[in-house]
């Protein structure tokens, strides 16, 4: 290994796979956003470690291949797994640009940390959709949510709000609400697996009272989830009713 991009899980070392531990341990450099390399603390000692800035992804990704080319065995940190809306695909691109190697080694996603703690809610299809609108046009992120509520998808939303665009969180709820029944219901989860980790299993009535940030992930069920002795569960056809 010379350059990896490597999914350290929701932030717990209990989820962090025995792959990725080892390809921690055997980096020289590690290249991360800092939330992330705060959950790994015990893989930082004795190692170059290059924290990097939200919104600097390329920038950082060509680091890394930089320090590659160096010859150091280098790992580039990526929150859940790095496929999912994280650093795997600004370093493929960096490495492929500059002709190098890399390999991609998976992680424990938000979802499915999220659905473990809400029951089962991802039981039958879901549709993973971030609403952020950093880099993706406001326009397509409802299109492709309008579509979802349609085909009667569990809904899972990444990324689903912050200080700077609280309305547009408001305009999804809504259109969650013209579109689900009231009682439909909704697990959130703030900070899975991290300490101060919170869930509420609410409804898509009352989605809009959530204090919903970017530490959070939202479930939305579909037209069979059912909430019962706080279990969120969607069955996986109708045979289970
Ligand atoms: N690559 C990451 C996702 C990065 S996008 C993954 O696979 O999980 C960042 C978003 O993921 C956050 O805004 C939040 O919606 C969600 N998220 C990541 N970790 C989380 C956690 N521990 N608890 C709840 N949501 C989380």
């Amino acid at each position: 290994m010379r350059l990896a991009v490597v999914g350290v899980g929701p932030g717990n070392l209990a989820d962090l796979t025995f792959r990725a531990a080892a390809y921690l341990e055997q980096a020289e450099v590690i290249v991360g956003y800092r939330t992330y390399l705060e959950g790994i603390t015990p893989y930082l000692e004795g190692k170059e470690v290059l924290p990097g800035r939200m919104r600097e992804e390329m920038e950082r990704a060509r680091a890394a291949v930089r320090q590659a080319q160096q010859g150091k065995r280098v790992v580039v940190v990526s929150g859940g797994d790095p496929g999912v809306y994280g650093m795997a695909v600004p370093v493929l691109q960096a490495a492929l640009q500059a002709g190098e190697a890399v390999e991609v080694v998976p992680g424990v996603t938000a979802a499915t940390a999220v659905a473990a703690m809400l029951g089962a809610p991802l039981g039958h299809d879901f549709a993973v959709i971030s609403l952020s609108d950093l880099l993706t046009p406001w326009s397509l992120i409802l299109r492709r949510l309008r579509a979802a509520i349609e085909a009667d998808f569990v809904l899972v939303l990444y990324n689903p709000s912050s200080s700077r665009r609280q309305d547009k969180w408001r305009q999804a709820v809504e259109l969650i609400q013209s579109e689900r029944p009231g009682s439909t219901p909704v697990g959130v989860v703030w900070d899975a697996t991290r300490p101060g980790s919170r869930r509420t299993l609410t409804t898509v009535a009352r989605l809009d009272q959530e204090p919903v940030d970017m530490r959070a992930l939202v479930v939305v069920g579909n037209s069979q989830t059912t909430i019962s002795n706080g279990w969120m569960i969607t069955p996986r056809g109708y045979e289970c009713r």
